[in-house]
């Protein structure tokens, strides 16, 4: 049976294999042109202080506007944009972005604390990574106060001094630094007293299941205490319910983010939560 199919499966398998590198090609054309026809956006989820609702700043997550695909999520395009190079130019975009509506937001309403920034691994490795981001704040003329990376731990681990350094050069220029989906990677704590960071990111994985989960209960615990104990800030992600936020509060949790508050937003619409905020209405 085997025998008889061989050379058939081998065919549909090599076809196949034409197929996934032929939609590779054609994805990563339609990457190229999505910058030059601007089809990515930014859409903005609020961080929230948990003890009194209030937003204080806000994630900046890429969306691609296709034509015909609609709005595709970035969990499916930055992969391959990593893979082949694109995330450096739409990195780059994403930074400028993000600074110059920070700029526009932080202008109208100075109690705006941060701009979250997701950072990809390779824009990280970059040489002169820190030169770009200088390049930024210098030209949007933007308070680098106001500025935060997101990096996660799998980006430290390949080369933790390398990665202590870019960190500390970043920091020096007055932009803060958040470790986020922490407790989801495989490192060592160890490495966490030596790096230069201002806060925790638990992960949403943690928050899921929080109010049933004695084991995440327990491990969102540690997390708060160990940031606490140095000395930085904490925030959960993926809030998605009252009692996972009420839970959060009582471990002493202060800063928050998730669905509960509110999905991520175009520009627009988190211009008029950030008016509310700013009229006293919330
Ligand atoms: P992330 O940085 O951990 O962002 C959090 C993700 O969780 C976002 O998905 C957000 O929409 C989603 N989320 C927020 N609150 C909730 C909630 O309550 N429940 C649930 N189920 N999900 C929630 P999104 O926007 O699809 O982004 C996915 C990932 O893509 C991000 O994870 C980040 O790693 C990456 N990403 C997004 N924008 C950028 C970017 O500009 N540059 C780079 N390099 N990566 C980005
Ligand atoms: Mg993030
Ligand atoms: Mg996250
Ligand atoms: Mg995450």
């Amino acid at each position: 049976e085997s025998k008889k199919l061989g050379r058939n499966a081998f065919q549909f398998h090599t076809k196949d294999i034409r197929d996934q590198v032929l939609r590779k090609l054609q994805l990563e054309e339609a990457l190229r042109k999505a910058l030059d026809e601007q089809q990515f956006v930014l859409y903005y989820q609020p961080k929230v202080n948990l003890n009194t609702g209030e937003i204080y700043g806000m994630e900046a997550l890429i969306r691609w506007q296709h034509p015909e695909m609609g709005i595709v999520s970035p969990l499916e395009f930055i992969p391959l944009a990593e893979e082949t190079g694109l995330i450096m130019d739409i990195g780059a975009w994403v930074i400028e972005e993000a600074c110059w509506q920070m700029k526009q937001w932080s202008g109208r309403f100075p109690w705006l604390r941060s701009m979250a920034i997701n950072l990809s691994v390779k824009q990280f490795q970059q040489k002169d990574f820190c030169r770009q981001i200088e390049g930024v704040i210098r030209e949007q003329n933007i308070a680098s106060c106001k500025i935060d990376f997101e990096i996660t731990e799998s980006m430290i681990m390949g080369d933790v001094e390398a990665a202590i350094r870019m960190l500390a050069q970043l920091r020096a220029l007055g932009v803060s630094i958040s470790i986020d989906d922490f407790g989801t990677g495989y490192s060592s704590l160890s490495y966490l007293k030596h790096l230069p960071t201002d806060a925790l990111k638990i992960d949403r994985a943690f928050i899921n299941d929080l109010v049933n989960d004695k084991n995440d209960q327990a491990i969102t615990k540690s997390i708060i205490a160990l940031a606490n104990n140095l000395n930085l800030n904490v925030i959960a992600e993926g809030i998605e319910d009252a009692e996972q936020a009420a839970m959060l509060t009582a471990m002493g949790c202060r800063y928050a983010q998730g669905y509960y508050f509110s999905r991520p937003l175009p520009a627009a619409e988190m211009a008029l939560l950030l008016e509310k905020q700013d009229n006293g209405v919330v």
